[in-house]
C-alpha cells in the first residue's frame, strides 16, 4: 500500500497512453516548420491550454519548465533579479518547501534580505504579521498554497489582495494543492504560480510557472528562445503531453477526488487520535488538503515507526522525503513550536484517490501495534511512566497511560 503520494505518484495509465507516441512516432523538434515538428508543436499547444485551464488562466501565461522545484526558482530569481533595483526585500514564511527556501537562502547571500514569517502551532501564517512586514523595498511574496509536510492551507487569497494593493509581486507553490483544491489563479490573486506534474500522477522531470500577463522575469536559461525567451531549451514534448493530460483530468474529478479522500483522511484521524494513547495530529484539523495527514506519537523515532509499517507492506515517510537523508528534526515541525523530541515521532500519510481499496481500521491497528512495540523498547516512554510519584508495574494496574 503505498501511502507517500506527496512525495510522489504513480503515472495513470491514461497520461501514458497519451505520452507514449511522442517518444517514438512523433519526435519532431517543435521548433521546425516541417509536418513532424508541426506535429509536436501542435501536442505542446494543447497541452498548454489543458494546463491552463485546469487553474483558470490564458495559454500564454503557462511557462513550461523542468518541475516544481524549476518553476519556484525561476518565479523566485526571476522577479528578484528583475526588480532588485526597485528594492532589496523579500517575505515568505519558515515552512516553505527547499526550493523556496534554499533560493531565497542563494539570494540572501547576493544582499536581498528575506523575512520568514512564523506560522501558529496550526500551521498557518498571520496576515497581520505579513502586513507588517512589508516596507517600500519589498519586492515580492512567496507563500505556498498548501505545506507538503503538514498539508495545511494558508489564506493566499487574502495575502494576494494585500500584495496587489501594495504593488508588490506575489509568488505561490501550488505544487501540493493543485488537484486536491482550487487553484485558480483569478481567485487566489497571484502574479506566479508554481506546479509540477508527477504530483498530480504526470511524469516526472515536468512542471510549469504561470506567470501573470505583464509579470516580468529574468530567465534562468537562456538558449534557443523557447517559451517566449523565459525558458530555452528543446521542449520535454512527450512529458509536457503527459503533464497536459494530468492536468485535465486532475480538474475534472477535483470534486469527486476531493470528497473520496477527505472521507478517508477524517476516517483516520478519528480512529488513530481515539485508539492510539499519546497521538497528536499535526497542524490545522480543518484547513488542510483532503490527502494528507501528519501524525506524531510521544517517545518514538518515526525512522523506526516507517520501517515497521515497511514491514507489513505500508508506505509512509516521516516528512519531507527531500529531507529523509539528513538526521535534522524537520524544520517545518519545528515550526509549530513542537519540542524537537516529539518531532522525531512523526509520520506523513498521503494518500491517492486509489487509495479507497484499503481498510482504514486495519492500518491504524498496525499503526498502534507498531507504535506499541517502539514504546516497550524506548527509555522516553519508560521513564515517563511516572505519574504522581506512582510507577508502573508491570502488570499495568497502576499506571494511568497503559
Ligand atoms: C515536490 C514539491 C516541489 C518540487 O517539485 P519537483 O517537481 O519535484 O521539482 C516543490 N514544492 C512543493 C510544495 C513540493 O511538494
Amino acid at each position: 500500500m503505498y501511502l507517500d503520494n506527496s512525495a510522489t505518484t504513480q503515472v495513470s495509465e491514461e497520461v501514458f497512453k497519451e505520452m507514449e507516441p511522442y517518444f517514438i512516432e512523433e519526435y519532431g523538434n517543435p521548433s521546425t516548420l516541417y509536418g513532424i515538428g508541426r506535429e509536436s508543436k501542435k501536442a505542446l499547444t494543447l497541452a498548454r491550454e489543458r494546463v491552463a485551464k485546469a487553474i483558470n488562466a490564458k495559454p500564454d501565461e503557462i511557462i513550461f519548465t523542468s518541475g516544481g522545484s524549476e518553476s519556484d526558482n525561476l518565479a523566485i530569481k526571476g522577479i528578484a533579479f528583475k526588480l532588485s533595483k526597485k528594492g532589496k526585500h523579500i517575505i515568505t514564511t519558515n515552512i516553505e518547501h527547499p526550493a523556496v527556501k534554499n533560493t531565497l537562502g542563494f539570494l540572501e547571500s547576493l544582499d536581498f534580505k528575506v523575512t520568514y514569517l512564523p506560522v501558529n502551532e496550526e500551521g498557518i501564517i498571520s496576515v497581520e504579521e505579513l502586513k507588517e512586514a512589508i516596507t517600500d523595498e519589498t519586492i515580492l511574496i512567496t507563500i505556498m498554497h498548501a505545506n507538503n509536510e503538514l498539508g495545511t492551507i494558508q489564506p493566499i487569497e487574502e495575502i494576494g489582495k494585500i500584495a496587489r494593493e501594495k504593488g508588490i509581486k506575489f509568488h505561490t507553490d501550488a505544487v501540493q494543492s493543485f488537484g486536491k483544491i482550487e487553484v485558480d489563479v483569478e481567485k487566489l490573486n497571484v502574479d506566479l504560480l508554481s506546479l509540477s506534474s508527477h504530483k498530480i500522477n504526470g511524469p516526472k522531470g515536468v512542471g510549469a510557472l504561470y506567470i501573470k500577463k505583464g509579470t516580468r522575469v529574468v530567465p534562468l536559461i537562456h538558449g534557443g528562445g523557447q517559451e517566449k525567451g523565459i525558458r530555452s531549451g528543446t521542449e520535454n514534448v512527450p512529458g509536457i503531453v503527459g503533464f497536459g493530460k494530468a492536468c485535465e483530468l486532475a480538474a475534472e474529478r477535483l470534486d469527486e477526488h476531493y470528497e473520496k479522500l477527505s472521507s478517508i483522511r477524517d476516517e483516520l484521524i478519528d480512529k488513530v487520535l481515539t485508539t492510539i494513547p499519546e497521538s497528536y495530529l499535526n497542524g490545522s484539523r480543518e484547513t488542510r488538503l483532503p490527502n494528507l495527514v501528519n501524525f506524531r506519537f510521544k517517545a518514538i523515532e518515526g525512522e523506526s515507526l516507517i520501517l515497521l509499517l515497511d514491514a507489513k507492506g505500508y508506505q509512509a515517510s516521516t516528512g519531507s522525503a527531500c529531507s529523509s537523508n539528513t538526521l535534522e528534526a524537520s524544520p517545518v515541525l519545528t515550526a509549530l513550536g513542537l519540542d524537537p523530541v516529539d518531532v522525531h515521532g512523526s509520520l506523513r500519510i498521503s494518500l491517492a484517490p486509489e487509495s479507497d481499496a484499503f481498510d482504514v481500521d486495519e492500518f491504524v491497528d498496525t499503526i498502534g501495534e507498531a507504535v506499541g512495540r517502539l514504546r516497550q523498547m524506548s527509555p522516553l516512554w519508560n521513564q515517563e511512566l511516572d505519574y504522581d510519584g506512582v510507577m508502573c508495574k508491570k502488570d499495568h494496574d497502576d499506571c494511568r497511560r497503559c
